[in-house]
Parts: C-alpha cells; structure tokens; sequence
C-alpha cells in the first residue's frame, strides 16, 4: 500500500531514462543537495522497479531525510487504463508503471514526461521563474513540448496538452507540400521539419550532403552558405510553428530545449520572422534559452510536487 505524503522536507527527482537513470535532491529552495547517475536495466522491468527504490533509498540515506518523489520519463499513462505507453523503454510500456513505483518505493510518486519536466523546471526557477505562462520545447530526435501556468504542468483531458509536434506545418508552401511522412502515419507533421532529423533532411534534399544537426550549426556559425541557407529555412519554419502556439496560448516565454536550445541564432532570428504571423500589433513574448540545460528533466521531477 502506498503512504500518503504528508509535508516534504526535502524533493527528490528521478529521470527515468532508456539508457541512465539519474537522481537528485532538492533543499526546499531548490538547492541541489545530492545527485548520482546509473544505467538503466536493459529490457528488465523488475529491475528498473527494483534500481529506482535502491536510488531513492540512496539518496535519502545520503541526505539523512525522506523526500517527496517525482519521475521524469518519455511516454505517457494512459488516462484511460492507467498503463504506461510510448516510451522509449519498451518493458515498461503496458505496465501500471505508477502503481509498481508507489509500491516498490512505498509511498505516492508523482510522474510526468520529459517534456514537461523540462518546462516545469524552467518555470520554477529558470528561464520563466518571474513569469505565469510558460510554453517549453525539447527538440532532439523528436519534438516534444509542455505548458507551464503558474508553475503547474497542464495535463490535459487526454494527457497530451502541448504537444504540438504533430500537427501539420503552418503556411506551408508548394513546396513543403505534402511534406515528408511522419511515423504516426501523417504527413508534413511539424515534428518532420524541426527535429533534428528533420534539418539534416532538409539540408540533405537542398546541397545532396548529408551532415549531423550539431555539425551544421557549428557550420553556420562559422559562415558555411549552404549551412546558413538551411538554417534560414528552419528558423522560418520554426517562426511559423510558435506563431500557431502564441496565437492560441499566448505565453510569455517559450524555452527551447535539447541540443537546439544550445544554437544562439534562433533567439533572435526566430521572433524576427514570427511578427507577421501572429494576430496581433505587438508581440511581447519572448524566445528564451533554458537555464538548468541538461539538469531539467531531473529537477523538474522533484518539482512535480510542491
Ligand atoms: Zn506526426
């Protein structure tokens, strides 16, 4: 039976992910108090069960307190059977993943995705600590995103609020029509143009050349036309994307995640290009680098509870 939390001293977060599995301890001011990484058990779901208990319990005798815990992980609980889906490590999708963590750790977890740990973490005390509205993007091999208001993560009906990733390209040209296929079966999905797969393909289909994401920014940096070239379509197509989210959440900052959220010429060229597509005569929201970088999934974990 799970114990119900009553006040947390100290918060502790876990970012459950498919290769490591990292945990930190947070001071009730967010101070970092303890930290320590280990590698996730492969294809072993008992014993990824049994490798967060044992971190837990590490931490807590490190720090010589119980802490509230909250976990970071890809994928989702399905609001319908409460069983995890989508995620990465695929012996614990099917699983009443929740529910096998409150027991083997003995007491109420809070979990959420990466994504929205990202922005959460960011929200609290990051990028968008002053500030109620918070709209985060993580771009990697994916793109995900996650809305923060108040410093509390929005949901959703259906578990999906904020990810944007799939709906289709706004203002598509000819030719960005019908866009390239998408592997949830659609075309032209946003996720197909900003990922980082998503620019090496573009580039690959304009110069024939194919180059890793990071090798093209560092490029681009350096005055590569070709480089540039491709960097100018996708801040355009980025632009457009965050017009969409603006015109409907009108936040106040949107964070940028992942390794895309390291390229500098996005802050100011994205907002440049995203005037003309948003409803209104001005535009306030600003386009802002994340303060904890790669810390965010982790610290947004102990976050979930406050
Ligand atoms: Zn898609």
């Amino acid at each position: 039976m799970a114990i119900r939390q009553v006040r947390a001293v100290i918060r502790i977060g876990i970012d459950l992910g498919g290769s490591k599995i990292e945990g930190i301890a947070l001071s009730e001011f967010g101070e970092q108090l303890y930290r320590k990484r280990i590698a996730t058990p492969q294809g072993d779901y008992k014993g990824i069960l049994k490798a967060v208990a044992d971190l837990v319990t590490k931490i807590e005798a490190s720090v010589g307190k119980k802490g509230s815990v909250g976990i970071c992980t890809p994928g989702a609980l399905s609001p319908e059977t409460n069983l995890m889906r989508n995620s990465n490590s695929v012996c614990m999708n099917g699983k009443p993943v929740l529910d096998d963590l409150q027991d083997a750790i003995d007491r109420d977890i809070r979990i959420s995705n990466d994504a929205n740990c990202f922005v959460l973490s960011e929200a609290t005390d990051g990028a968008g600590k002053d500030v109620s509205t918070v709209f985060g993007v993580i771009i990697g091999t994916g793109t995900g995103a996650g809305i923060v208001v108040d410093k509390k993560v929005i949901v959703g009906q259906n578990s999906i609020a904020g990810e944007w990733g799939h709906n289709p390209l706004p203002w598509p040209s000819d030719m960005e029509l019908p866009g390239p296929e998408c592997y949830c079966g659609k075309n032209g999905c946003i996720e197909t143009w900003l990922s980082g797969p998503g620019i090496v393909r573009d580039h690959e289909l304009h110069n024939n050349a194919f180059i890793d994401a990071e090798t093209l920014a560092k490029k681009a940096k350096f005055g590569d036309e070709e480089a540039i070239e491709t960097f100018e379509r996708y801040e355009n197509r980025m632009a457009r994307s965050l017009a969409h989210v603006i015109n409907i959440l009108d936040p106040d900052i949107i964070v940028l995640g992942g390794g895309v959220g390291n390229v500098k010429r996005l802050y100011e060229n994205v907002p440049a290009i995203w005037d003309q597509y948003i409803f209104s005569d001005v535009v306030n929201t600003k386009l802002i680098e994340p303060v904890h970088g790669d810390s965010s999934g982790v610290r947004g974990a102990a976050w979930l509870w406050r």
